[in-house]
Parts: structure tokens; C-alpha cells; sequence
């Protein structure tokens, strides 16, 4: 991943005072027309990271199984971090997801 795109990335959001890693994907900037993913804070019991975005900017996103399914995980990093959940999904489903939401169609 490249620079550009860090800087690109920093400019989405306010960004803690540390340096993106440049490893994980930035999330586009929401459409105007993107659909809102139905958002609850019941965390599952125990899951499996599959994909995550960069940390780098004020919230990130991760792809997680968990018993056969799969959620997204919203991380809001405030002083105590805000955690969300949207799914569970079917696999091809929660990748469909996924994808919306790292190209700005999903929320
Ligand atoms: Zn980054």
C-alpha cells in the first residue's frame, strides 16, 4: 500500500497521533445513497479476525467468524473504544458486505 493512500486515508476522518501502518485497507468514504447496516453492541462470544481495515483512522472495521457465520465489527476509537456488530451472515453474503463497506456502499 502505498503512501498516497495513507495520506488519502488520513484525510477521511480525524486519525489518532500515530503513523498508518500502510498494511490493511482504508475504507472509501460513505456514498450519500450507501446503505445502513443495522448496528447492535451484543457482542458474539467468541470469534475469528478475517479481515480488518487500517487502524490508522478514528474507526476501523473487521471481518469475524463465529460459529458458522460472519459479522463486521465496528471499532470507534474513543477512550473507551465503541464496539458494534452487524450480521450474522452466510459467508458469500458477509463478504458481499464487506466489500460495500471497504467501497463506501455500506455502513
Ligand atoms: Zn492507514
Amino acid at each position: 500500500m502505498s503512501d498516497e493512500q495513507c495520506v488519502q486515508a488520513a484525510d477521511l476522518s480525524d486519525s489518532p497521533d500515530w503513523e498508518c501502518p500502510a498494511v490493511s485497507p482504508h475504507p472509501a468514504r460513505a456514498r450519500a445513497n450507501h446503505t445502513v447496516l443495522a448496528w447492535t453492541a451484543l457482542a458474539p462470544e467468541r470469534s475469528r479476525v478475517q479481515e480488518f481495515t487500517c487502524a490508522c483512522t478514528a474507526v476501523y472495521y473487521e471481518l469475524i467468524a463465529h460459529s458458522g457465520a460472519y459479522l463486521i465489527h465496528k471499532v470507534t476509537q474513543l477512550d473507551t473504544p465503541v464496539h458494534a456488530f452487524a450480521g450474522p451472515w452466510p459467508h458469500a453474503e458477509a463478504r458481499r458486505w464487506w466489500s460495500l463497506l471497504i467501497v463506501g456502499d455500506a455502513r
